[in-house]
């Protein structure tokens, strides 16, 4: 049996980034740059006003202005001002040859329309901007490896970068198995319960900003079941749930390896979790060895591994590297009795005064996940902890 830090280390191997692909800018939030960008243009691209107001010389004080023209944003001046000359300027518009500085509508006086004087002396640059202040073309401006959000797309649409060259979202195929689950929609008749591992699975994938592949329910029949398992062969990773212990239906591993899937390693030293199972497909149509997890039918334990294990995967192929739940210091906010042999993940909740363990019953209670913040880590080992002891949570997606 592999540790966590082990099993995490065999997969950190097969997590480099899918090939990068352009995209649209429009749908490409959320998603890795692949490389550089690069400005192709200065920014600002002109001298601009930033006030709507008049473009003036400093050197004429507070003398009276003729105003020789209006300037609005999206067109060019046609004339230079001169000596106690003034143009009419809106923000964003480009300032004129001779013009130094902009004085704001609200501190002049205006006769006629035709003159204008300022309310004191402009001072040099002052509610402008000069062209290449913000950067200059060439520069980068997002760089290769950057998660893009909303400013990043702002910035990349400035620069022009209509298609930006990305890392795909990876596509994971998620199949739940076992002759027992019935959908969500359906009342279990005896014997059988709901599927919960494949709603989660997918939500999981969506929340690691990966596209989830639906493939429903596999049933415990060798012949069916590897029909499903071949068509989650052509994703990228393939997520099966269910069927990896040691019971007398659990197919999953030794059809995946009829397949020809390689496996890298099966069993954890964890709770809960311990019957993971990781593998390496033979290449798929697009010439890529899918990676295969066979996830521990128990709903808290395939979350767990999720979370544990298949998110950083899915980060590092995704460009974002090989990044996991973010590990933090946290008191435990009232005494706890630990019982267990093995490194155990337990939900928690988080207070002013510190984590609180969910009522949390087994590898099989979805309910004590509801609502939890962190995972809290407890080494293995009976040990009555005080409140206030230091752990270390693993914090879930918000
Ligand atoms: P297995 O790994 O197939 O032996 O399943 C272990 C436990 O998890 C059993 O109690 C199954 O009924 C349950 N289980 C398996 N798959 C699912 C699923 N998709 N949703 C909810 N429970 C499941
Ligand atoms: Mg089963």
């Amino acid at each position: 049996m592999l540790t966590v830090i082990e099993a995490l280390a065999a997969i950190e191997k097969y997590s480099l980034p899918l090939p990068a692909e352009s995209i649209l800018l429009g749908e490409a939030l959320g998603r890795v740059l692949a490389e550089d960008a690069l400005a192709d243009c200065d920014s600002p691209p002109h001298d601009k006003a930033m006030m709507d107001g008049f473009a003036v010389r400093v050197a004429d004080g507070v003398n009276q202005r003729r105003i020789v023209e209006t300037i609005f944003a999206g067109t060019v001046p046609t004339v230079a001002v001169g000596m106690d000359e003034a143009s009419r300027i809106m923000t964003g518009a480009p300032l004129p040859v001779g013009a130094d500085a902009v004085v704001p509508i609200e501190v002049v006086t205006l006769r006629d329309e035709l003159f204008v004087t300022p309310h004191s002396a402009p001072v040099v640059g002052k509610h402008m901007q000069r062209r290449g202040d913000n950067f200059r073309r060439g520069d980068a401006i997002v760089r290769a490896g950057q998660p893009l959000r909303s400013a990043e797309i702002a910035a990349l649409a400035e620069i022009g970068v209509a298609e930006p060259r990305c890392f795909p979202e990876p596509r994971v195929a998620v199949l739940a198995t076992g002759d027992e689950l019935v959908s969500p929609n359906q009342v279990p008749a005896a014997g059988q319960i709901r599927n919960s591992n494949g709603p989660m699975l997918c939500a999981a994938v969506r929340e690691a900003g990966a596209a989830p592949i639906d493939l429903g329910v596999g049933r415990d029949e060798p012949a069916h079941l590897r029909e499903k398992l071949l068509e989650g062969l052509t994703a990228d990773v393939l997520l099966v749930s269910g069927g990896v212990s040691a019971g007398d239906k659990d197919l999953a591993p030794g059809l995946l390896v009829e397949l020809g899937v390689e496996q890298i390693f099966h069993k954890i030293a964890m709770r809960p979790g311990k019957p993971l199972w990781f593998g390496r497909g033979p290449a798929n149509p697009n010439g890529r060895r899918p990676l295969v997890f066979g996830l521990p039918g128990n709903p808290a334990s395939s979350f767990v591994c999720f979370q544990l294990f298949v998110r950083p995967l899915l980060s590092g192929l995704s460009g974002g590297g090989f990044q996991g739940l973010v590990p933090q210091r946290v008191e435990l906010a009232m005494a706890y009795d630990f019982r267990g042999e093995r490194e155990t993940y337990v939900p928690a909740k988080l207070s002013i005064t510190g984590a609180t363990p969910t009522r949390w019953r087994s590898s099989g209670d979805l309910s004590g996940l509801v609502g939890a913040e962190v995972l809290l880590t407890f080494p293995p080992g009976d040990h009555q902890y005080a409140a206030g002891t230091e752990l270390i949570a693993l914090a879930l997606p918000k």
